[in-house]
């Protein structure tokens, strides 16, 4: 019961990462705040999660949204010690064919959305508090036709860095969680649906061979959000299988 008494928000918590993380937290006494665009999405996961856990629709690019997240928080339970900043999306789409339209949906998503999320719960978080931000394998691969994702997920590693520097005075830790390829909704579902034999040879680009489960990367969040890494600031914690290291 790591985070009993503890309020964790998990931003994209209605599906995938995101929701298996709000379970595996919730599993070890929080009370987990999770949000997404999608209602109905939402209001099924709360349903899973039980009593010890509040929806609340927020888009990550709307800056009114997130100040009425936080708002919404503080009202139901009055102290915020956690962030799981996941919520994003994701393109596979060749440099030549990457419009005005998808590197602003991607950069607003995955960098905007991540920036203001940790901005704005600075007021809320007390000293102890503990932030992990979901980026990617991608953003230290050159993998074609990721040339935007990954750089997103790139700023998203650096943020670690500069948020800890200077939240690390208010003792407040960041850190990133950095997945290989997940078995989630995103790949049929994100901006670029990828085909089952495109997914087929990813798993086989992976060093052991599978891809990675949402509880296995949940586990690694749960970690980084606990007592039991008070030592650790800015770190990137890769959980891909092998994918970067081997
Ligand atoms: P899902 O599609 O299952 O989850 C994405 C979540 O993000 C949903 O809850 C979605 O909710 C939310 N979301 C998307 N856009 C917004 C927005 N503008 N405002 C608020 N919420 C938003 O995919 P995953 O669980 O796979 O993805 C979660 C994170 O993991 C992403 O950041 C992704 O880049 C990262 N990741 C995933 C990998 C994988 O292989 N699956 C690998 C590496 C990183 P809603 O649609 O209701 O808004």
């Amino acid at each position: 019961m790591r985070f009993k008494d503890k309020v964790i928000l998990i931003t994209g918590g209605n599906s995938g990462i995101g929701l298996s993380t709000a379970k595996r937290l919730a599993s070890e006494g929080a009370k987990v705040a999770i949000t997404g665009r999608d209602k109905d999405a939402l209001d099924k996961a709360v349903k899973e999660l039980g009593s010890n856990s509040l929806g609340i629709v927020a888009d990550v690019t709307k800056l009114e949204d997130l100040d009425r997240m936080y708002i919404t928080i503080k009202e139901k339970y009055g102290k915020l010690d956690g962030i799981f900043a996941n919520a994003g999306t994701a393109a596979f789409i060749p440099i030549s064919d990457i419009t005005e339209e998808s590197y602003d949906q991607l950069m607003n998503t995955n960098v905007k959305g991540v920036y203001f999320t940790l901005q704005k719960a600075i007021p809320y978080l007390l000293p102890g508090s503990a932030i992990v931000l979901n980026a990617s394998v991608v953003a230290s691969k050159g993998n074609a036709g990721t040339s935007v994702y990954a750089a997103t997920k790139a700023a998203v590693r650096s943020m670690a860095r500069t948020f800890s520097g200077e939240l690390s005075q208010k003792n407040i830790r960041v850190n990133v969680v950095s997945p290989g390829p997940i078995e989630t909704p995103l790949w049929k579902r994100g901006m670029t649906p990828v085909p089952d034999e495109a997914l087929a040879r990813i798993a086989q680009g992976v060093p052991i061979k599978r891809f990675g489960t949402e509880e296995e990367i949940a586990a690694s969040v749960a970690f980084l959000l606990s007592e039991d890494s008070t030592y650790i600031y800015g770190v990137e914690l890769n959980v891909d299988g092998g994918t970067s290291q081997i």
